[in-house]
């Protein structure tokens, strides 16, 4: 079945279980027109998924619907942001109806429970790639910024490191991952209610999308601050863990991207609220270590020596592209 622009429009993004008061008008016109609670900040991110460059070509679509949101919300968790609307701007090689089925099932099955509405977008024939902007609300002056880390604050994590890395690592070896690695890999659970409970407690947050170092690297250089993580304390998974432990090369944790973990900094003053606050959320909570006055992240090992690591976290463009 052949189906025009508009009738994909209609079929796959116009309805919406779950309308939101603030839309005053969603898909099909010029426009949304959506009303912005009054005294509140809008948190606004988008993001771009390219096949072939964030994603394998022939990847599962319901996957990818998850995962396109997933990556956009967790931006606004990092900003301490309540997630509102979505618009989402699809570039298509041609018109799979069971493709865009499947994407939109998963896109809706994380969208729903955020209480997210896709309130317009954009559909285009050409190479597949998805980009996806989100909104959100904060308060003035609650959101979870950079550059507010300083010396003496505790340096905590959500989740477990690395084990979106290792499932590459073994794609890219013709091995196939644990159910759990690929699920790590392919539908990461944004900590949206983590970045809320850290509004007020936490003074500089990120997510992980491009590794701890670069990540809390971004932190430190923002705040003007530098990092120490123990190397022991960082959270792992069984898989990720034995893989440290044969090859001592922490660069999966510490280096590969996609975790989509939070990475924040704690005043002292409010390590006891922030573990109360954590301890029902998933992701859990675990310090890694503290920041310090100077510049940089530096790893230390069990032993007290310093891990001199090699790469920095993912980029895609390097000074000499
Ligand atoms: P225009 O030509 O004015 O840009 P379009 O034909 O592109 O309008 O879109 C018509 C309506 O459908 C708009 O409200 C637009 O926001 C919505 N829309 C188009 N593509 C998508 C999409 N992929 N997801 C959500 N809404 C979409
Ligand atoms: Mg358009």
């Amino acid at each position: 079945m052949l189906l025009s622009e508009f009738e994909i429009i209609a079929r796959f993004f116009s309805s919406t279980p779950h309308p939101r008061k603030d839309v005053v008008l969603g898909v099909g016109d010029d426009c949304a027109l959506l009303r912005v609670p009054p005294g509140v900040d809008l948190a606004v991110s988008i993001d771009t998924l390219v096949e072939g460059v964030h994603f394998h070509p022939g990847s599962d679509p319901e996957r990818l619907g998850h995962k396109a949101l997933a990556v956009n919300l967790s931006d606004l968790a990092a900003m301490g942001a309540e997630p509102a609307w979505v618009t989402l701007a699809l570039t298509l090689p041609k018109v799979d109806i069971a493709w865009l089925t499947c994407f939109m099932r998963g896109f809706s099955t994380l969208a729903d429970p955020h209480q997210v509405q896709l309130v317009g977008g954009d559909t285009t024939r050409g190479p597949l790639t998805i980009s996806l902007q989100v909104q959100g609300f904060v308060p003035p002056g609650a959101a979870l910024q950079r550059d507010g880390a300083r010396p003496g604050d505790l340096i905590g994590v959500t989740g477990t490191l690395g084990d979106a890395a290792l499932a590459l690592r073994q794609i890219a070896a013709a091995q196939s991952p644990s159910d759990y690695l690929m699920t790590r890999l392919e539908q990461p659970l944004p900590r949206v209610a983590t970045g809320l409970a850290l509004r007020g407690l936490a003074s500089a947050a990120i997510d992980l999308s491009d590794g701890l170092l670069a990540d809390l690297g971004h932190i430190c250089e923002r705040s003007g601050v530098a990092a120490r993580l123990e190397l022991i304390r960082l959270p792992l998974s069984p898989e990720v863990g034995e893989r440290v432990n044969i090859c001592a090369d922490w660069s999966l944790p510490l280096s590969a991207g996609d975790d989509y973990e939070l990475c924040f900094t704690v005043p002292p003053d409010h390590r006891a609220a922030v573990e109360a606050q954590l301890s029902g959320i998933d992701g859990g909570l675990t310090w890694i270590g503290v920041i310090e006055a100077g510049r940089g992240v530096r790893c230390f090992a069990a032993d007290g020596a310093l891990y001199q690591s090699g790469a920095g976290g993912y980029q895609h463009f390097h000074s000499t592209d």
